[in-house]
């Protein structure tokens, strides 16, 4: 079966963070009225899969079945080749219950300096992205970015690991960068271009 979506579809996002909603909302602009899981006071499931996929997937199947909506949920974050793709699927967790990024990147830079790598700041961020249907079926992409870290941090555009991170070919970092040049290259981007190609 060919999975489409029509437009005009409401769709609910199951995000509760505002910098990645904001960042969907405008990818997706004018094309699907959006509601979020916030809004719509759905629980957050535990993310208890052990790859970017799998935990989107999760996400988009309880926003659908706590809905009745067609839900799309993402999970992302940044890996670092110095520490075997960490931290990966923790990239939250990393900046504490207060989430603060400024602990998460403190942190990052650490671990590289433990591990004797600070030659090797390669790094990456992932987006999957998930949609499901309730009760029915469900489309899984993912998009990545390459780059580089840098330290210390630089620019206040962005949010989470965007101060650090240097995508490939340029000399800005995500933070530093116009948010609308981000979001052509980004992870996200990526993804849904990857979606749009499998559901529009
Ligand atoms: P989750 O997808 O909600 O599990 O969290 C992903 C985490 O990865 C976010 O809280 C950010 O810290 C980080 N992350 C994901 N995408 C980006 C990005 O575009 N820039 C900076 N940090 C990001």
């Amino acid at each position: 079966m060919a999975l489409k979506l029509e437009p005009g579809t409401r769709l609910v996002v199951a995000t509760h963070n505002p910098g990645k909603a904001r960042e969907l909302a405008e990818i997706l602009e004018n094309r699907f009225p959006l509601v979020t899981a916030g809004e719509l006071g759905l629980a957050e499931p535990d993310e208890t899969e052990t790859s970017f996929a799998g935990n989107a997937l999760l996400k988009a199947r309880a926003a659908a079945e706590a809905s009745g909506l067609v839900a799309l949920a993402d999970d992302s974050g940044l890996s670092v080749a110095a520490l075997d793709g960490a931290p990966g699927i923790h990239s939250a967790r990393w900046a504490g219950p207060g989430r603060d990024f400024t602990v998460a990147m403190a942190k990052v830079e650490e671990r590289i300096e433990e591990e004797g790598g600070a030659g090797d700041l390669a790094a990456w961020f992932t987006c999957a992205l998930a949609v499901a249907w309730p009760g029915g079926p469900a489309v899984v992409v993912e998009g990545r970015v390459d780059g580089r870290l840098t330290f210390p941090p630089r620019g206040d555009r962005g949010f989470g690991y965007d101060p650090i991170f240097i995508p490939e070919g340029g000399g800005q970092t995500f933070g530093e960068m116009d948010p609308a040049a981000k979001d052509a290259m980004s992870h996200r981007a990526r993804a849904f271009a990857k979606l749009k190609a499998a559901l529009l």
